[in-house]
């Protein structure tokens, strides 16, 4: 076994700290990296949390994680010791499913194996995550990450970016669309910065009025504060899609107002608690309101790949894994510009 450092949560209430744990040892298929970087999405927060329920104690959370190969083993041809390499929300799923066979590692329907709170694909050996110095993962779910970019920005890319990426991928989100994205986080300003880039008009609306100039400069072309009802009411019915990006409760049924005819509300925020969904807020119009997680992997590569090209990486704040509960604190109060990545170094 491989001695790691963490940091942990060891039950619901308790705040994380310093853990030791094991890995595997890197069998002939796994590529062992040292962890530079890795992000803090909110759902470190809800997890840690136990909000989502059936959460794993001891916990280490962490799913946008970037470092450098150590060790790769015997079979491994994709990597070698020395090369820059990340790991998002995934380790591993089934690779025999319709979803695995397509790509959609992501809705693996024998249950793919997540980076941390999961289990293994043996269904009892449970992961742990990215706030550690070292990871072991299967080449397969390994990515390559350019050294032309930010290697501290890059890491958001692996769970915010492709989570933000593969839905307007899919719903094909471009040119002549008005494209609206709820909740100015660390999602919503990569969905900014991707919707501007696949050449969307862009909108954001946010209960923040003090993000309005962040928002221009991350490329939206308006900036909506939504508890204010003439701003609200001046996008009715506007746009074609919405990228809804809020962690906490809120009323679907009034943003789908803003959206035209045959328009999608896209869900990736994952609120803990449910929300009243009247059937009248679909029906005339025939929208729709849907959902999306992550992305899989070739799809993921595919993202860094285009982040690459067009030097998009996420707005960050570095910080010592020592103010992990001031940054969640920060988070619960919108109070992130627009990622916090922990330095590793620090641990
Ligand atoms: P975040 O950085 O905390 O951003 C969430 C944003 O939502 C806040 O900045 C705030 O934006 C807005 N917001 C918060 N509370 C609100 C409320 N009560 N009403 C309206 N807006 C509110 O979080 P994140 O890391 O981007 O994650 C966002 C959500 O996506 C979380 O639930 C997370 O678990 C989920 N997630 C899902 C996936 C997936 O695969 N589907 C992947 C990653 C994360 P404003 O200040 O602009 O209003
Ligand atoms: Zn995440
Ligand atoms: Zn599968």
């Amino acid at each position: 076994m491989i001695d790691v450092k963490g940091y942990a949560a060891q039950t619901k209430d308790t705040p994380l700290a310093p853990w030791n744990f094991d890995r595997r040892e890197v069998g002939p298929y796994d590529v062992q990296f040292d962890i530079t970087f890795c992000g803090v999405c909110h759902s470190d927060l809800h997890q840690i949390k136990d909000e989502w329920g059936g959460s794993i104690f001891p916990m280490v959370p962490g799913h946008e994680i970037v470092g450098r190969v150590i060790a790769v083993g015997d079979q491994v041809t994709r990597f070698n010791v020395g090369d820059l390499a990340g790991t998002g929300c995934m380790v591993d799923s089934c690779r025999v499913c319709d979803s695995c066979q397509n790509g959609l590692e992501q809705y693996c329907s024998n249950g793919n194996t997540l980076t941390y709170n999961s289990l293994e694909q043996d269904k009892k050996t449970p992961t742990h995550g990215g706030y550690s110095n070292t990871i072991v993962v299967n080449e397969d779910f390994v990515l390559h990450i350019s050294d032309k970019l930010d290697l501290a920005a890059t890491a958001p890319l692996l769970c915010a970016g492709i989570t933000t990426y593969s839905p307007l991928r899919h719903w094909k989100v471009g040119k002549g669309h008005k494209l609206a994205v709820l909740g100015l986080g660390g999602l919503g300003h990569m969905g900014v910065k991707f919707g501007v880039a696949l050449g969307a008009e862009v909108t954001v609306l946010s209960t923040s009025p003090k993000k309005e100039e962040d928002a221009k400069k991350l490329g939206a072309h308006k900036f909506i504060v939504t508890s204010d009802p003439t701003q609200l009411e001046s996008v009715t019915g506007y746009f074609d899609f919405i990228l809804d990006t809020v962690s906490a409760e809120h009323d679907y049924n009034q943003y789908l107002t803003l959206l035209r005819s045959d328009g999608v509300h896209i869900c990736v925020g994952a609120p803990p608690t449910p929300s009243p969904l009247l059937a009248f807020s679909l029906i005339p119009g025939r929208k729709s309101i849907a959902g999306s997680t992550i992305g899989g992997i070739a799809e993921t590569q595919e993202m860094l790949d285009f982040c690459a090209e067009n030097n998009i990486v996420s707005d960050i704040e570095l910080i010592d894994i020592k103010d992990i509960d001031t940054a969640y604190d920060r988070m619960l109060k919108g109070d992130v510009r627009y990622r916090f990545v922990i330095d590793m170094a620090t641990l």
